[in-house]
């Protein structure tokens, strides 16, 4: 699969009121490669993540996905059209297991594709979907535990494989290593280098030493501006960065 763009925005403006929350974003994703955005609390990195997935419609701006316009769009159009993200507040059913939360997150998949289809082959589809997406995920020896029994790093991975069910080229990835410990921090690190290889990843993370492993490009925002955006190593050597949000 050669590097393309997926998702291109541009110029995107959000206003709460007086405040601008995302004031004149543009950012452009590529299947095979992390961009990460970062910035302190109030950045507006959340309200971009919602302006991309149709959560929210931009005051002004344009969003490109796949070659087509966006802007506008409902969540389930967009999602039907290639885009996939996690939220920071989880969408797990905590009493069912892990197999059969990932196999509804493919079901809302296959019900909107059910007109074409016939019961039979939609079933089998929508478990060969859900399978993959599991254990793409990592999550294939927990088929059976119960999803609220399970600790909060693989709960993360389960809402992953249940984002994954949809088959999304584009992932929009809200703070996916909030409150982990070492180990479980690292095991998500090396299940999104996997995610990349096929997807275009948009990844809002705070733990900077992830984010410096993973990203291929950086987005910096401040006060819903973007101060600096270019590679990890532009990134490092930007003075007015560091000064702003790195804190040297
Ligand atoms: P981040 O995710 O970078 O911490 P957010 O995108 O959550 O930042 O918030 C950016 C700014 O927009 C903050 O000042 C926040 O209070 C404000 N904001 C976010 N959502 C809303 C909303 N629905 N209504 C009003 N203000 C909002
Ligand atoms: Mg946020």
């Amino acid at each position: 699969m050669a590097d393309e763009v997926l998702l291109s925005a541009k110029n995107l403006v959000k206003r709460f009121g007086g405040l601008a929350a995302v004031n004149g974003v543009s950012v452009d994703l590529w299947r095979g490669r992390i961009h990460a955005v970062i910035g302190p609390n109030g950045a507006g990195k959340s309200t971009l993540t919602n302006l991309l997935s149709g959560d929210l419609p931009p005051t002004t701006g344009t969003i490109h996905l796949g070659g087509a316009e966006t802007t506008g769009r409902s969540p389930e159009k967009i999602s039907r059209a290639g885009l996939g993200r996690s939220y920071q507040k989880t969408n797990i059913f905590l009493p069912f297991t892990v197999w059969e939360n990932v196999r509804l997150a493919s079901q809302s998949r296959a019900q909107r594709a059910a007109s074409w289809l016939s019961s039979a082959t939609s079933h089998s589809v929508t478990n060969e979907r859900a399978e993959k997406a599991m254990v793409l995920a990592g999550l294939e020896h927990r088929r059976e535990a119960i999803a609220g029994t399970i600790s909060h790093g693989e709960q993360r991975q389960l809402e992953i494989a249940m984002t994954l069910a949809t088959e999304p080229q584009v992932l929009l990835l809200d703070e996916p290593l909030a409150g982990m410990g070492t180990v479980e921090a690292e095991r998500m690190v090396a299940l999104l280098q996997r995610l990349k290889q096929a997807h275009a990843i948009m990844l809002v993370e705070h733990d900077m030493d992830a984010v410096f492993a993973l990203a291929d490009r950086l987005t910096v925002m401040v006060n819903g501006q973007v101060i600096a955006s270019g590679t990890p190593e532009q990134i490092r050597a930007d003075a007015g960065v560091r000064a702003a949000y790195l804190g040297e």
